[in-house]
């Protein structure tokens, strides 16, 4: 007896992010609502199925995944497992006939990333990444900044997003082959973006560094990397991305004044202050809520994509000219 306005959305994944974070999250959703799960650990099933009333039939796991194809209650299906696993799960939705929200990374690969695309254009759905900081408002009001040069034009921006890993080096985050590659591919993106957003620029070459310390823990993913961007307008930045420190602001400085988030990227409230002497700050509310709820408005009335696919294609694209450069001695790598 949901409400046939909202769209469902199948949750596929259930780790700590879909746990403590999306599922929560869509219980104040007004645009869609956790209509179903996939799950490979069928001791979740009956968990999340009495937590939050989700019937038998909206129950799949990766081996019965595809049948969701005729399941009229699963409008999106939203990929939440570990980063070599996106690019399977989001075409087999799409080619479910369903909407797909994909986790950052969006693959582990350019490659990976044009075939989702691909995929989801030929099955005419829509494609969303999972890049909350779109749809929350210090975010917004970087880009208004932006936009409307309250700071002249923007000459240069710093960008870091780190944190410390520890615990069991088995990981999923810490195996290549499940994670592609360790900080940047992690937490690096949101730097990328940073600089993406902070200048109103995409970067026209990169050259890069990556600095190892503890080389037991971190057996065959990056630790620390920082870059450095060179943008169209003549403006410079750089990122700081580590799986070793915690780190997590940005700073942007143009003709007349600068402005600084700090936090910058984790899951609020952020918080940020300006060479006016103002405050940056905004009542706080779920940013996966807001997230989800812009991503069914785009779907239910076509308003704007905040994070088409293109966008998510664009920062791997910006990944593996990093870790190009890192191959090369730190070579500047053009984009
Ligand atoms: P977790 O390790 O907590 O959960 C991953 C889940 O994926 C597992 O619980 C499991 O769910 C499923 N899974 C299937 N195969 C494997 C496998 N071989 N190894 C491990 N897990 C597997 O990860 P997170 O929830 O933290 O991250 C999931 C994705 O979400 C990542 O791509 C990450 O980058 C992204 N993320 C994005 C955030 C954001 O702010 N946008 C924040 C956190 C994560 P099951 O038991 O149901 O099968």
């Amino acid at each position: 007896n949901q409400d046939k306005k909202k769209l469902g959305i199948a949750l596929v994944g259930l780790g700590s992010y879909s746990t403590y974070q999306l599922a929560p999250a869509l219980q104040d959703t007004q645009h869609c609502y956790l209509a179903g799960i996939v799950t490979g650990t069928p001791e979740k099933e009956q968990i999340w199925a009495d937590k939050y009333g989700i019937p038998e039939k909206n129950i799949y796991n990766y081996q019965n995944f595809d049948d969701i194809a005729n399941n009229g209650d699963i409008d999106v299906v939203y990929v939440v497992l570990p980063n070599s696993m996106h690019a399977e799960f989001s075409i087999r939705a799409a080619q479910a006939g369903k909407h797909v929200i994909c986790e950052k990374p969006m693959g582990i690969s350019v490659e990976e990333c044009t075939a989702i695309i691909n995929a989801c254009d030929k099955a005419g759905v829509k494609l969303g990444m999972g890049y909350r900081l779109h749809s929350e408002p210090y975010t917004q009001q970087v880009k208004e900044y932006v936009k409307e040069k309250t700071f002249g034009d923007i000459l240069f921006v710093s960008a870091d997003a780190s944190y410390r890993a520890t615990g069991n080096p088995d990981q999923w985050r810490l195996n290549k082959e499940l994670s592609g590659g360790g900080a940047l591919m992690n937490m690096g993106v949101y730097a990328v973006q940073s600089t993406i957003y902070g200048t109103g620029e995409n970067p026209v070459s990169v050259s890069a560094q990556e600095f190892s310390t503890r080389p037991e823990y971190f057996k065959n993913t990056d630790e620390t990397i920082t870059a450095q961007f060179k943008f169209p307008s003549g403006a410079v930045g750089n990122i700081t991305t580590s799986h070793n420190f915690n780190a997590n602001a940005m700073y942007v400085s143009g003709t007349s004044g600068w402005f600084r988030l700090q936090p910058a990227n984790n899951y609020g409230p952020l918080s940020g202050v300006t060479s006016k002497g103002d405050e940056i700050k905004f009542p706080h509310e779920s940013q996966q809520k807001l997230q989800m709820d812009d991503f069914a408005r785009h779907v239910l009335f076509g308003e704007p994509n905040k994070a088409p696919g293109e966008m998510g294609k664009r920062d791997m694209m910006i990944v593996e000219a990093i870790y190009q450069s890192i191959a090369n001695g730190g070579e500047t790598i053009a984009l």
